[in-house]
């Protein structure tokens, strides 16, 4: 450690992750299976602490979104089946089968093809097949399921373990994906004994929840606590905290203009604070104008647009702010709070998306790691 202090970083807090984990447990029948979604570095969280954090908290199976993924989290010991969700390449197959991960197919085709790779390398692939009930990404329409679910059965050097879908609207549309979900109980009730999963986070809070847990459930957003529905975000805490600093502050009279375009021009005179984040730090230029940053426990409008490096809030209404005050940009400071569903509304996109944009620059914390 330098000793120098940080301009822009994240805390991860383990004791809002447990607390997460114990929510998603409640909501889901004892013995359900629980696999922690870890995809995209646990969602811009870390995964080497989050994984580790799930793995001893009652996470059975990991869910990665490729074979990269899946060697970097195998490498890190832990035990756990791991489910590579998107689909693999075909010069990627040699590689998952050899190394034991379950992979989630969409065709009759490609079961040959794993099939094939099976037998070659004398270890039997292993496969959860995906049903498609409107999703239109992955899987075999649910009409056509069945019949290729069967063949594949019958398969030397495949084996297959569980059939899965993915809803569509489950965060918004709770008729849609109940019609969807029908839809995949009928093929997985010929298939009893295959290790059924279809439940997001939004659909283990959902109003159809038991219908929907199956053999385990698949939280992403949840783990992390920006759960797409108000359900689940009355439920979960925030894992991430978002903060910066004060860099400079300045006394502005009416008529300047703010930022690259002067696209905000003061009607009357204000006290403005540059604060050290911008869109290289995964800061969305589309915040522009609209976000709000806590300073003082004061919510500190932005001025002008957000550049690399930099932005500039009006801290007229925060007390005398000085250089180096911190800064919260995601979290709570005082009686107020900014939660990533909030930002993710003034940027016009999701949790999802700020969490996995938050860039390298950004110095890392894990708190209450045990
Ligand atoms: C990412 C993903 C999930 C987790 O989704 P959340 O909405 O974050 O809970 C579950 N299943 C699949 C197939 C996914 O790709």
């Amino acid at each position: 450690m330098s000793g120098i202090p940080d301009r822009c970083w994240m805390e991860v807090d383990a004791f809002a992750l447990r607390y997460n984990l114990r929510a998603i447990r409640k909501a889901i029948p004892r013995g359900t299976g629980l696999m922690a979604i870890v995809k995209a570095n646990a969602y811009g969280h870390g995964v080497e602490p989050i994984a580790r954090e799930c793995s001893r908290f009652g996470a059975t199976w990991f869910g990665v979104a490729n074979l990269r993924e899946a060697m970097g989290l195998r490498k890190l010991g832990f035990k756990q089946p791991i489910l590579i969700l998107s689909a693999v390449l075909p010069g990627e197959m040699t590689e998952a089968v050899r190394r034991g991960f379950v992979l989630a197919i969409s065709s009759l085709d490609e079961a040959r093809q794993l099939a094939a790779v099976g037998r070659k390398l004398q270890r039997k692939a292993r496969v959860h097949f995906k049903v498609d009930v409107g999703m239109g990404r992955l899987g075999i329409w649910h009409e056509e399921a069945t019949l290729a679910i069967a063949l594949s059965r019958i398969l030397a050097g495949l084996s297959v373990e569980g059939v899965m879908t993915h809803f569509p609207c489950s965060d918004d549309n709770a008729a849609l994906t109940k019609r969807q979900w029908q839809n995949f109980d009928r093929v997985r009730r010929v298939f009893p004994k295959l290790c059924a999963h279809v439940a997001n986070s939004p659909s283990i809070f959902s109003a159809i929840p038991s219908l929907s847990h199956y053999e385990m459930v698949r939280p992403g957003i949840a783990l992390y606590g920006a759960g797409p529905t108000a359900e689940s975000e009355r439920l979960l805490r925030p894992v991430l905290t978002w903060k910066s600093r004060v860099s400079h502050v300045d006394y502005v009279p009416a008529g300047r203009t703010i930022s690259y375009g002067a696209t905000y021009r003061l009607h009357h005179a204000e006290t403005h604070a540059v604060v050290s984040v911008g869109y290289a730090d995964g800061y969305h230029r589309l915040l522009s104008n609209r976000a709000e940053v806590l300073i003082h426990g004061k919510r500190c409008p932005l001025r002008g647009r957000v550049t690399m490096d930099q932005i500039v809030v009006d801290v007229s209404r925060a007390g005398a702010v000085k250089p180096g005050d911190e800064v919260v940009l995601i979290g709570r400071q005082g009686r107020e709070e900014i939660t990533a569903n909030e930002m993710a509304r003034w940027a016009e996109t999701i949790s999802y998306e700020l969490f996995t944009s938050i860039s390298p620059r950004v110095v890392r914390y894990y708190k209450n790691f045990k």
